[in-house]
C-alpha cells in the first residue's frame, strides 16, 4: 500500500546525515530539531503555533484536555474515521455523539452536525478523511452559532488547501479552533517512528497546550495542572525537518498517481472513483473507490490473488465496535455509514509510484470487470 523503503532511499543521504547528526549531539529530548520543525511547521501552514507531540492520538486528547470539556459533556464525531478520533473523547469520559458523513467526500458537513446538537454539546471533530478537507466554512458557521468548539483531525489532510467563498485559502487542520496531526510513518507526512503536532492560533490556547503535553508544567518542577508526557523527539524531528520540505511534491505524486486511477476507471460503471471538492485539494491520502452492487469483497479477492494489495478503510463504523457498544442503542445505525463500509476499497497510492505499476493494477482491476458483468 505504501513504499516507505523506496522514498527513504531516495532521500537516504540527507536523512542519514541529519539522523547521525542528531545522534552525534545527544540532544534526544527536546533538541534543537524540535524547535526547528516546529517553527518550520508553523510557517508552512501558516499558523501561530504549532504544539509537537508523541502521536496523533496524544494531539487529539491534549486538544480535548485543554478546551476544559468536562464529564458528559458531547461532543460530535463521524461513526466513519479511524478509531483514535473517538477513543480519546472516551477516554477523557466526554460523550462520543457519532454521526453520517456525505457519501461522496466521506466527510462530515455542517447539516449533518446540526442535527445532531442537543444542550449538551460543546464540540466537533471534524475528520479530514483520505486526503480533502470537510467544508470547513460551513462548519465554522454552525460551531459559532451553537457555541461548539472545533478540532480538526487533520491527520490525514495535512498539506490540503482549503479555499473559502472569498477566494482566500487556509491549510486543512488550521481553521478550526485547534487542528491535530500524527507523523505515524504511513501519513502523508510520516517520521520513523511515531509523532504528532497540534496547531492553533489562540495564545492562550497555545499555552494550555504547551503546559498539558508537558505534564501540567508551567514552570520546572511546578505543576499547574494535570497533565501527560507526549512529546515528539529530537530524531523525529530531525527526519521530519528533511521530509516536510517535500511534502507539496510528494503530495504532486500522490495526486498523480489519483489522476492516473480516475482515468482508468471512468468508464468502469459499477466503480465510484473519489469525488473531487471544489473547495479542497486532494492530497490523496487514501485512494478510495466505491464498489457497487457488492461487488467490493470479490474485487478485493481478484486483486489479492493476482498480487494486488488493497485495504478496507474502515470495514465497521465506530458504534459497531465492541468498544463502543456502551455509547450507542443496540439498533443504532447510519445508513450512509453502512454503505460505505460495506463498499469501500483503498489502493495503493504512495509517493514511488511509476506507470508501469499502476497500469498493473489498473488492469487487473479493468479484467475483473470484464469478468463479472
Ligand atoms: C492516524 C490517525 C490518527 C491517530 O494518529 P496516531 O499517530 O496513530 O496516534 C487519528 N485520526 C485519524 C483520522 C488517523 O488517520
Amino acid at each position: 500500500m505504501v513504499d516507505l523503503k523506496g522514498q527513504y532511499e531516495k532521500i537516504k543521504n540527507e536523512i542519514d546525515e541529519a539522523v547521525l547528526s542528531c545522534i552525534g549531539s545527544a540532544a534526544f529530548i527536546n533538541g534543537p530539531q524540535v524547535k526547528e520543525f516546529q517553527s518550520s511547521l508553523e510557517n508552512y501552514l501558516k499558523i501561530k503555533h504549532v504544539i509537537p507531540c508523541a502521536n496523533g492520538t496524544d494531539a487529539l486528547q491534549i486538544a480535548m484536555m485543554a478546551l476544559g470539556l468536562e464529564e458528559g459533556d458531547e461532543v460530535i464525531v463521524p461513526a466513519f474515521t479511524y478509531v483514535a478520533t473517538a477513543e480519546v473523547i472516551a477516554l477523557l469520559k466526554l460523550t462520543p455523539v457519532m454521526v453520517e458523513v456525505d457519501e461522496n467526500t466521506f466527510n462530515v458537513t455542517a447539516e449533518i452536525i446540526e442535527e445532531a446538537i442537543t444542550p449538551r454539546t460543546k464540540a466537533v471533530v471534524p475528520v479530514h478523511l483520505f486526503g480533502q478537507s470537510c467544508d470547513m466554512e460551513t462548519i465554522m458557521r454552525a460551531a459559532e452559532k451553537h457555541n461548539l468548539f472545533v478540532i480538526e483531525d487533520d491527520a490525514q489532510a495535512i498539506g490540503a488547501d482549503y479555499t473559502f467563498v472569498d477566494g482566500s485559502v487556509k491549510k486543512a487542520g488550521t481553521i478550526g479552533h485547534v487542528g491535530c496531526t500524527s507523523f505515524f510513518p504511513s501519513k502523508n507526512l510520516g517520521c520513523y517512528g511515531d509523532g504528532g503536532a497540534i496547531f492553533t492560533d489562540d495564545d492562550e490556547l497555545a499555552a494550555k497546550l504547551r503546559m498539558i503535553a508537558n505534564h501540567g508544567q508551567a514552570k520546572k518542577y511546578y505543576h499547574s495542572v494535570i497533565g501527560v508526557n507526549s512529546r515528539l523527539d529530537s530524531l523525529q524531528a530531525a527526519i521530519l525537518n528533511v521530509k516536510l520540505k517535500k511534502l507539496d511534491d510528494y503530495a504532486a505524486a500522490r495526486q498523480q498517481a489519483g489522476d492516473f486511477y480516475d482515468e482508468a476507471f471512468k468508464n468502469i460503471e459499477e466503480l465510484q472513483t473519489p469525488v473531487r471538492q471544489k473547495n479542497s485539494t486532494h492530497v490523496f491520502h487514501q485512494y478510495t473507490l466505491q464498489v457497487k452492487n457488492e461487488k467490493r469483497d470479490r474485487l478485493q479477492k481478484h486483486l489479492e490473488e493476482n498480487g494486488v494489495p488493497s485495504m478496507i478503510y474502515y470495514p465497521l463504523p465506530l458504534y459497531r465496535q465492541d468498544a463502543f457498544k456502551n455509547y450507542v442503542a443496540a439498533d443504532f445505525a447510519l445508513p450512509v455509514t453502512e454503505k460505505l463500509c460495506d463498499s469501500v476499497l483503498s489502493l495503493p497510492i504512495h509517493t514511488e509510484m511509476n506507470e508501469e505499476t499502476l497500469s498493473v493494477i489498473a488492469n487487473c482491476i479493468k479484467e475483473f470487470f470484464e469478468k463479472n458483468q
